[in-house]
């Protein structure tokens, strides 16, 4: 069986930026795996949350939501300090991403773009320098040598992919796109369960006019650049994600 495996920095990532392509996935027949690395605890908008925890509590129950409804077989909300990712040390993150990249052994990783994607936002910056890491370096047997000594072995992963656009919002910090390598075209149903998904997000409702404007501007498609290949090669235009993967 083929697996995708998504690394998100908030709740909501994975069906604004994510959503259309982990339901063609699913739908067919692939094991997706979304892993998000903070419970949006630093969000303007709290949803009536009275405290850091109770707002965590209902995010995690929003993605979770999110992610049935974009059919992924495995969604997982890390703890990490929401607008600090890049605060974190290092060796920590990686390490922990990578004994995740171990365990799921993806034939495909999607993260975002170290730019930050449309929103410019850091931890989006970070998620996208962690996940790089991790995917490279799950793959070594002289990186985190103590995670194989417990009974993993090292996976390389054949394709990296970063999400893209062909578009930047005004207004925002300047941000400095990767070039489109990779087109999904989203059917109506795959388009309309993604923004069903992002709506899942309740807590984050006064971001939902946002969040249609850049549909709009996505049109059908959802971008990605192909950052990392296992076998060397060229550029050229894929529109599936898993095109010369083997099995
Ligand atoms: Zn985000």
């Amino acid at each position: 069986m083929l697996r995708l495996l998504c690394f998100t920095a908030h709740p909501d990532d994975e069906a604004g930026a994510f959503g259309g392509t982990l339901l063609h996935y699913a739908e067919l027949g692939v094991e997706t795996h979304v892993v998000c690395l903070t419970a949006g605890t630093a969000a303007t908008h709290r949803g009536g949350a009275k405290s850091d925890q109770e707002l965590a509590t209902i995010r995690r129950r929003e993605f979770a939501i999110a992610c049935r409804l974009l059919k992924v077989s495995q969604d997982t909300v890390l703890d990490y300090p929401d607008a600090r990712l890049d605060r974190q040390d290092f060796q920590t993150v990686v390490a922990d991403l990578a004994r995740r990249i171990r365990e799921i052994r993806p034939h495909v990783i999607v993260t975002m773009g170290p730019e930050g994607a449309i929103t410019a936002h850091p931890d989006h910056s970070m998620v996208s320098i962690f996940a790089t890491m991790a995917c490279h370096w799950a793959g070594r047997s002289n990186r985190f040598v103590d995670q194989l000594e417990h009974g993993l072995t090292p996976h390389v992963t054949q394709k990296l992919y970063f999400g893209t656009a062909l578009f930047t919002m005004p207004g925002r910090q300047p941000i400095s796109l990767p070039p489109s390598t990779a087109v999904i075209e989203m059917s109506q149903h795959e388009r309309e369960t993604k923004v069903a998904a992002f709506k899942c997000h309740e807590s984050q409702s006064p971001l939902f006019p946002f969040f249609e404007e850049t549909v709009a501007k996505r049109g059908r498609l959802e971008l990605f650049h192909l950052a990392a290949s296992s076998t060397p090669r060229k550029v050229e235009t894929e529109r599936d994600l898993f095109a010369g993967v083997v099995e």
